[in-house]
């Protein structure tokens, strides 16, 4: 087994997962895996960044496919004993003239941004090791739509002792909801990509409150994050932000020093932490 340190980026053939690679590659001591759910794309990703004169590691990894996750998971188990940085970058979005229902539109959403992350936590957190760094890109959107909830949905969200049993009911309740074409008299907002959002911002709060209770001494940092609105597939070539200027504040945590007990468990964009 290697003791050398390993990071892992989910979603990174290309948009800012692609960029996160390229700044761990210049900065993290240690190995960094792009991965894909799709060998070929990520191939292609991995040899574009060795033109430039870096050195990615290439693992598969669709997050929708819990066989996935394990694969990735015993491969690290045996390979590096562990984890030491993993971004949960992988997400996608409906295009906003998009006219796939929108019950649809929630349904799959969830499914990756909400289900698909908390899947690939629920198996690789376990090995995170001491200092390790644990990033989830959410969304300045996931805020906004928490605004958007009503008084109790917020109460609940915003909620210190809310649990992930919780937290998963809720994100069921909202696809079922859709379906049922009453969510917005249930309280949510009419954005699937959002709720979706808020899913894995208070994701990140649970998981950072259980690795202070049950891990402590570990020093592992969790937060979530917003890039920012960035020029990638996803938002469009208006976007404000480059991908490598939407990596900066995802490196930033990935890379928190080992003496740093903060920020943890928070929401952080523009590396500044905002209220939740
Ligand atoms: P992007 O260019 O569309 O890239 C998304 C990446 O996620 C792609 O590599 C995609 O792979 C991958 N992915 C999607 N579903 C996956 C799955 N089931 N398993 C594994 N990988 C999967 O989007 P981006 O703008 O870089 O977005 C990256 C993250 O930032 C997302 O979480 C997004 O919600 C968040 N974000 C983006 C912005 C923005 O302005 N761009 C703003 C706020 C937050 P394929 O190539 O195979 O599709």
């Amino acid at each position: 087994m290697s003791n050398v340190r390993v990071a892992v980026v989910t979603g990174s053939n290309k948009g800012i997962g692609l960029a996160i690679v390229r700044a761990l590659c210049r900065q993290f001591p240690g190995d960094v895996y792009l991965t894909s759910r799709d060998a070929g794309r990520g191939q292609a990703a991995v040899a574009q960044l060795q033109q430039e004169g870096l050195n990615p590691l290439f693992h598969q990894l669709d997050i929708d496919d819990l066989q996935s996750i394990r694969a990735l998971r015993d491969f690290l188990k045996d390979k590096y004993g562990g984890l030491d940085v993993l971004v949960n970058n992988a997400g996608i979005a409906f295009k906003v003239h998009d006219t796939t229902p929108f019950a649809v539109q929630a349904e799959v959403t969830l499914k990756t941004n909400f289900f698909g992350t908390r899947n690939v936590c629920t198996e690789l957190l376990p090995l995170v090791k001491p200092y390790g760094r644990v990033v989830n890109v959410s969304s300045m959107v996931s805020s906004s739509a928490l605004r958007g909830c009503s008084q109790e949905l917020q109460q609940k969200f915003r909620s210190d002792t809310i649990t992930e049993e919780e937290l998963v009911q809720l994100m069921a309740k909202f696809v079922e909801d859709t379906k049922r074409g009453v969510h917005e008299k249930e309280g949510w907002p009419n954005t699937a990509y959002g709720v979706s959002k808020i899913g894995v911002t208070v994701l990140s709060r649970i998981h950072a409150r259980l690795l202070t209770e049950r891990r402590k001494g570990e020093h592992i940092l969790l937060n979530a994050c917003c890039p920012g609105w960035v020029r990638t597939d996803m938002a469009g070539p208006k976007a404000t932000k480059s991908p490598e200027e939407g990596a900066e504040t995802p490196v930033y945590l990935a890379l928190l020093p080992s003496s740093a007990d903060a920020p943890h468990g928070q929401f952080v964009s523009d590396k500044t932490v905002k209220p939740w």
